[in-house]
């Protein structure tokens, strides 16, 4: 088996886990996949197609077949297509955990996030299902939390256009969502530590994280 330096890092939506991720992997020197942003383009592509999210068999087909690059300095493309924008959007967050509950579309994407840390010897991949299900052995695995409050205040600040109330909603319906589907659901992997992010700023996570995988790989 080959040596890969893979921090994983899972929580459900608004703990932190993008900025902290980043963070981490520009201190380490190593790169960053956002998984999340996968399963948003194959959302993307879903509904520009008029593939209903629910059509378990359309989906997989789509998400084995769609050309999705996501480039280094965040932008999203979809089949050619600038998508960065859209893939944040209301329609897109509203049928992405439906699509992701599909287990072929997770095979799929899980294959590609795979690949992907395979050609670079390893990077920071963050998602709900890291730890667990695509780098169970991981060099270092991260569960972030933070009250449901702070979460929803955080992605409100993220997102112009919406209110306080309607993201909470649907942090809240996403979470549920997430946590309880049958396929590689949102939970603290195995090993995983586990960090409330409620009261901690970003850099005293990002130091906390960079600690531990520096002890994990001198050990
Ligand atoms: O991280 P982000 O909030 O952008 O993820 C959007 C959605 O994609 C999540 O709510 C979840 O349904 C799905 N997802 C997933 N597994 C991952 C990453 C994201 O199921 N590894």
């Amino acid at each position: 088996m080959e040596d890969l330096t893979v921090i994983a890092i899972d929580g459900p939506a608004g703990s932190g886990k993008s900025t902290i991720a980043k963070r981490v992997a520009a201190e380490l020197d190593l790169e960053y996949l956002d998984t999340g942003a996968m399963y948003r383009a194959v959302t993307f592509a879903a509904l520009a197609k008029g593939i209903e999210p629910d059509d378990g068999e359309a989906v997989t087909k789509l998400a084995a077949a769609v050309d999705i690059d996501l480039g280094a300095d965040g932008t999203v493309t979809v089949e050619g297509i600038d998508a960065t924008t859209q893939i944040r959007g209301p329609e897109v967050t509203r049928a992405v955990s439906a699509v992701a509950a599909h287990p072929g579309v997770r095979t799929e994407l899980v294959s590609r996030q795979r690949e992907w840390a395979h050609r670079r010897g390893g990077g920071v991949l963050e998602g709900r299902d890291i730890g667990s299900a695509v780098f169970p052995d991981a060099l270092a695995k991260i569960y972030l939390t933070a009250s449901p409050e702070v979460r929803a205040a955080r992605r409100a600040g993220e997102v112009a256009d919406l209110d306080y109330d309607t993201v909470a909603a649907d942090i809240a319906r996403r979470d549920a969502l997430d946590s309880s589907r049958t396929a590689d659901p949102l939970r603290r992997a195995d090993g995983a530590v586990e960090i409330d992010t409620t009261h901690l700023t970003i850099d005293d996570v990002v130091a906390l994280l960079v600690d531990r995988v520096r002890a994990a790989r001198g050990a």
